[in-house]
């Protein structure tokens, strides 16, 4: 089975409020870009201005944005409260 459609299986219980808040300003070119190609779910980008955009609809939980953005790029991260976040399915 592809990614792809192992990811088709997924769920997701959003809340309005991101469980992942980004830092104020604008951040390093070279480590935002880093942050938008290790997203898996690609929720990361950058806008004209160099500024990092972030949508949490969608996130997968796998922790690599915390690893390379905690204390710069991202002010807060943390598990969505409980019942609510991804929900993978195998079948
Ligand atoms: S935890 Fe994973 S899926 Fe969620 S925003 Fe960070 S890198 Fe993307």
């Amino acid at each position: 089975m592809r990614i792809e459609d192992k990811l088709g299986k997924t769920r997701f219980k959003v809340r309005e409020e991101s469980h992942i808040r980004l830092a104020p300003g604008v951040p390093e070119r070279r480590r935002a870009e880093k942050l938008c190609l290790a997203c898996p779910a690609g929720l990361y980008s950058l806008d004209g201005d160099g500024r990092l955009l972030f949508s949490h609809l969608g996130c997968l939980e796998c922790g690599t944005c915390r690893l390379l953005g905690w204390n710069r790029e991202l002010e807060a991260w943390d598990y969505p409260v409980c019942d609510f976040g991804v929900q993978y399915r195998n079948s």
